[in-house]
């Protein structure tokens, strides 16, 4: 299940953002250190195609993608030397797919910062620092190992080691190692060192709740955070965690008139979850039948047996054809039986590469 991590400096919004997602409710307090332990909040993936083949099917439910958000609070100046209970947080931060950034752009008066002013770069490259810090530790206890081995006349662990220089020379400049050129085989080197700082990352600028529709252009922290995330190759998205908060108490039909008040026609929730897929090059395919109607999360480029061993281990092993029509397709045509009187179900075979939206059948062997 894909997981990301939320972090950023206390009292920049995190446990708001957290709770609008959680819809727990927990108390979120205008202190450090308030929230310790990583909380988990599983939300579904939006997508109004599952309800259209739900009718389509008389389908009796609806199985939506799903997104694991870990509240990863607590991450401070001095985290990478275990000050403010820092080293933990880390830890949790390595089992993430990628890493939600969350960083003040809001004023008010009434709420400290930990750092003085508003300063949403200043807030980033602390983080940064410390996750830096993490990696630094992690790629020279890794080079010292292979050191030895270098010494022996081991090739691999020379090339490695030549590697392992670059990054930490990146990591040193306090840079993120996704700063390092690296080819397909060199990532996989690395890949198990779970570094923190090559996990796809997202900055979500937190506005106040009257700026939520003109940030995007108007707000310069936001402008600032943008320019930053270029170099960066990261996303930006802007969100009220206040107007998050407000939303996750309301009925879907409240939701929609209260977002269209504001201005707004997505709730930065659904923003982050879109972002999110983006991030890591997600797709969903469907299955839709009687029974259920449910969307599947797999990354880009997947093939079809590897897409069906999603659904079962038996589907991808005996893998024998998938039957797939694309959703637009089917929607065009009315039904299954429509579609596939127009010869739109493509019997697709072993090295067919799924596409987001494909409504699939397969076919396998017990
Ligand atoms: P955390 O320490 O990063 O988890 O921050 P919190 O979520 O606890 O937020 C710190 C304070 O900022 C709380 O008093 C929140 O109500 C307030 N806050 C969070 N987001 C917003 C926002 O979008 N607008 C305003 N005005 N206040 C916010």
């Amino acid at each position: 299940n894909l997981e990301v991590g939320i972090v950023g400096l206390p009292n920049v919004g995190k446990s708001t953002l957290f709770n609008a997602i959680t819809k727990a409710g927990a108390e979120a307090a205008n202190y450090p250190f308030c929230t310790i332990e990583p909380n988990v909040g599983v939300v579904d993936v939006p997508d109004p195609r599952l309800q259209v083949l739900s009718d389509m099917n008389q389908a009796r439910k609806i199985v939506p993608a799903s997104i694991r958000f870990v509240d990863i609070a607590g991450l401070v100046k001095g985290a990478a030397q275990g000050e403010g209970l820092g080293n933990k947080f880390l830890s949790h931060i390595r089992q993430v797919d990628a890493v939600a950034q969350v960083v003040r752009c809001f004023k008010d008066e009434n709420i400290t910062h930990v750092e003085g002013g508003i300063d949403p770069i200043r807030d980033i490259e602390i983080i940064n620092t410390e996750l830096c810090l993490a990696d630094l530790e992690s790629v020279e206890k890794r080079m010292e190992r292979l050191q030895k081995l270098a010494k022996s006349g081991d090739k691999k662990a020379r090339e490695e080691l030549d590697l392992l220089n670059r990054v930490k020379e990146v990591l040193g400049e306090a840079l993120p190692a996704r700063r390092v050129e690296m080819t397909e085989d060199e990532l996989l080197l690395v890949r198990d060192l779970n570094l923190l700082t090559l996990k796809p990352t997202l900055f979500v600028a937190n506005v106040a709740e009257d700026e939520v529709a003109t940030a995007d252009v108007e707000n310069q922290y936001v402008q600032k955070v943008k320019e930053y995330a270029a170099h960066e190759k990261a996303e930006v998205i802007v969100v009220s965690a206040k107007v998050e908060s407000e939303i996750a108490e309301l009925d879907e039909t409240d939701a929609k008139d209260f977002l269209a008040e504001l201005g707004l026609t997505e709730s930065g929730l659904d923003k982050l979850i879109k972002a999110s897929f983006k991030l890591l090059g997600l797709i969903t395919f469907l299955t839709a039948g009687v029974q259920e109607v449910h969307a599947w999360t797999i990354t880009n480029g997947t093939k079809a047996p590897a897409a069906g061993g999603k659904i079962h281990s038996d589907i991808e092993r005996g893998f024998i054809r998938a039957e797939i029509v694309s959703y637009d397709d089917l929607i065009a045509a009315g039904s299954q039986n429509a579609a596939r009187e127009k010869g739109q179900v493509r019997l697709e075979g072993k090295e067919y590469i799924m596409k987001d939206g494909d409504v699939t059948y397969f076919r396998f062997n017990v």
